[in-house]
C-alpha cells in the first residue's frame, strides 16, 4: 500500500524511464493549433523586445531635466503615434506629444503622462515631474535579441502563445499528444446507447475519463467495454497496449470476477503498486506492460474521476514532455465539521463559496463512490488525511479542485 503522494512519484518515475527508452514523437503546428500543446524545441526572441524604447503612457516625451521643477512649460514640436517613424529629436525645452507603444524620440529620457499636463496651443505645462527613465521601457529589457524565451517542454498556455506570435514564430515543434487507450470493464456495462437490463449500467466511466484524458493534454482511444472474463479483457488490453498508455476501469478490486490485473500480469505487466491508502480510490493499480504504463482504476464513477486526477494526469504529464503540474490544491474553511475514521486520505464532493472575504468549502452529501449525481454537483473535494481525521466547523481544510471547474 502506497499513499497518494508516493503513487504520483511512482507514475512519474515510471513514466520518465519508458520515455527516456522510446523517445516521444514530434510534430509541427501552427500558432492557432497550439494551445495547450508542450513545446518540444526552446523558442528564441527573434529581436530585441521592446524593439525600440518605448512609450508606456499617452503623454509627452520630456527630457526629464526639464521638469525638475513644475511646474513647466515646454514647447510642443511635433507628435508620434504608435508605429510611426519620428526623424526629429527633443531639444531642451521641447516635448513631443507621444502614445502608447510608440517609440520614444532621440533626446527625451521620460514621458510625463497626459493626465498630468495642461495644453495649449504650442505648448504643454507639466504639473509634475518625472524621473529619467519614467514610463519608458528601454529597448531590449523585456528580452534580448537571440535569447530563449520559451523552454522545451513548456506547455503553451496564452501567455506562451502570446511570446510565440510576439517573436514571430507562426510554427514550431511539439510533442505528439500521447494516446490514452480507455477500457471500462464489467459484466454488467453496456454501451449508452442500448437499453440497459434491470441489473445493467451504462458505462459511463469511458466518458469521464475520455474528458479527463483531453483535460490532461491527451488523445483517447476509447476502447469500449469488456466483460470480466479472461478471453474478452486479453483481447482488448493487446488493442489498449498499442497505445502510449493503457487505462482501464473496474475490475480492480477483491471480487471474485476482479480479473484486470491477472490478465495484465499473463501479458508481461509488472506492477509498482497495486493498493493506495485513500478513500475513494484504495485499489488503484499501476504497473508497466511491454514498455507502457497501465493505470487500473477502481470502477465506481467517483473512484475513476479521483484517482485518474491523481495518478492519470501526471502520467500524461510526463508522456507529454511537460513537467508534472502540482495538485490544484487550495484552503478553505469548512462550512460542516468533518469526522472521518479510516487512517487514510479521503475525497469528500464539496462546493466553495466566498463569505467575508474568505473561502469557505460545503462537503456535499453523498452516498459514497458510486454517487457521481453528487460530484456533478462539486466544483472540488475536501481533502481529509490521517494527519487530521476531524475538524470543527470554521476550521481550514485542504480542497482539491476539480481541474474542469476552475
Ligand atoms: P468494480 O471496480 O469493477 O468493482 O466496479 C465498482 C462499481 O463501479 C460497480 O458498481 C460497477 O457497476 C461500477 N462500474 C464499473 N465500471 C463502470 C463503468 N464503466 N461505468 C459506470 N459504472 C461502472
Ligand atoms: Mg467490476
Amino acid at each position: 500500500m502506497v499513499t497518494y503522494t508516493e503513487g504520483r512519484r511512482i507514475v512519474a518515475e515510471a513514466a520518465e524511464a519508458s520515455v527516456r527508452a522510446v523517445p516521444r514523437a514530434r510534430e509541427r503546428v501552427g500558432l492557432e493549433a497550439a494551445f495547450g500543446r508542450v513545446l518540444a524545441e526552446p523558442l528564441a526572441a527573434d529581436r530585441d523586445a521592446p524593439p525600440f524604447d518605448r512609450s508606456t503612457r499617452d503623454g509627452f516625451a520630456v527630457r526629464s531635466a526639464d521638469v525638475a521643477t513644475v511646474p513647466a512649460t515646454l514647447k510642443l514640436v511635433g507628435e508620434i503615434a504608435a508605429g510611426a517613424d519620428f526623424r526629429g529629436a527633443v531639444g531642451a525645452g521641447e516635448c513631443v506629444q507621444i502614445m502608447t507603444g510608440a517609440a520614444v524620440p532621440r533626446g527625451a529620457d521620460a514621458v510625463v503622462m497626459i493626465e498630468h499636463t495642461q495644453s495649449s496651443p504650442g505648448t504643454i505645462t507639466a504639473q509634475r515631474s518625472v524621473a529619467k527613465g519614467a514610463n519608458v521601457v528601454p529597448r531590449g529589457r523585456e528580452a534580448k535579441a537571440g535569447a530563449q524565451v520559451l523552454a522545451a517542454g513548456q506547455r503553451l498556455g496564452y501567455a506562451e502563445l502570446s511570446i510565440a506570435a510576439q517573436f514571430g514564430h507562426a510554427e514550431f515543434a511539439v510533442f505528439a499528444r500521447p494516446r490514452v487507450a480507455i477500457l471500462s470493464t464489467g459484466d454488467e456495462l453496456v454501451p449508452v446507447a442500448q437499453a440497459p437490463g434491470p441489473f445493467q449500467i451504462r458505462n459511463s466511466n469511458s466518458f469521464s475519463l475520455a474528458a479527463q484524458v483531453t483535460l490532461a493534454g491527451g488523445l483517447p482511444v476509447p476502447l469500449g467495454t469488456a466483460a470480466d472474463e479472461r478471453g474478452a479483457l486479453l483481447a482488448k488490453m493487446e488493442q489498449g497496449l498499442a497505445a502510449d498508455a493503457l487505462v482501464l476501469s473496474g475490475g480492480v478490486s477483491m471480487g471474485k470476477y476482479d480479473l484486470v490485473e491477472e490478465a495484465l500480469r499473463s501479458l508481461g505487466a509488472e506492477f509498482l503498486f497495486d493498493s493506495v491508502s485513500m478513500r475513494p480510490g484504495k485499489p488503484t493499480a499501476f504497473g508497466m506492460c511491454r514498455g507502457k504504463p497501465v493505470l487500473g482504476l477502481p470502477g465506481n464513477p467517483v473512484s475513476t474521476m479521483v484517482t485518474f486526477e491523481l495518478f492519470g494526469v501526471p502520467l500524461l504529464d510526463v508522456l507529454s514532455g511537460a513537467p508534472v503540474r502540482s495538485l490544484p490544491l487550495a484552503s478553505a474553511r469548512t462550512k460542516l465539521p468533518i469526522r472521518e475514521k479510516a487512517s487514510l486520505a479521503h475525497f469528500l464532493p464539496a462546493r466553495l463559496s466566498r463569505d467575508g472575504g474568505e473561502t469557505y468549502a460545503e462537503q456535499l452529501s453523498w452516498q459514497g463512490s458510486g454517487d457521481a449525481a453528487a460530484l456533478a454537483q462539486a466544483d472540488s473535494f475536501l481533502v481529509v488525511t490521517e494527519r487530521q481525521l476531524e475538524f470543527a466547523a470554521g476550521e481550514w481544510v485542504d480542497v482539491l479542485l476539480r481541474r474542469d471547474r476552475m
